[in-house]
């Protein structure tokens, strides 16, 4: 059972809830892009490998709310469609970007530059940048909203 909510982080009302067993649920918002489960207990293991693993900002962007729970920024890949990530320096610098995937030529292919079974890479060359409140406006850049479930 999906259902959206408000988001504990930045009040907005499109924070997708999800219900993955009668103990846990998954928030997604779609306005500012932040995450987070029932598992995701602030300086819980889960919480801390998730630290570690990203890059040093998101430490600084962690987000407790009132019921402990740690929110960090979301990424997002489609092989095929593409990218959308968090892009900054600081707690206040940063912006969503969404960078589309192309299809690789046969040369690329060929070259066996890319692992076998690659068909597309990441366009750096047309990411496009979104502000802190859009991420949702950077998923449907990359087309996530197509993608078939
Ligand atoms: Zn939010």
């Amino acid at each position: 059972m999906d259902t959206l909510t408000t988001c504990k982080r930045c009040g907005g009302n499109a924070c997708y809830e999800q219900h993955i067993d009668e103990a846990t649920k998954t928030w997604l918002c779609m306005a500012c892009g932040f995450t987070t489960s029932t598992v995701m207990q602030d300086n819980g293991a889960v919480v801390k490998t998730a630290v570690e693993s990203s890059p040093e900002l998101y430490k600084d962007l962690k987000f407790v709310d009132d019921t402990n729970l740690a929110w960090l920024p979301a990424t997002i890949t489609i092989p095929e469609k593409g990218m959308v990530f968090l892009d900054g320096t600081t707690a206040k610098d940063w912006v969503w970007a969404g960078v589309r995937a192309i299809k690789l030529t046969q040369e690329e292919i060929d070259s066996k530059k890319y692992p076998e079974g690659h068909n597309f890479k990441m366009d750096m060359q047309n990411l496009k940048q979104f502000g802190q409140r859009d991420f949702m406006d950077a998923l449907e850049y990359i087309g996530f909203f197509q993608v078939e479930m």
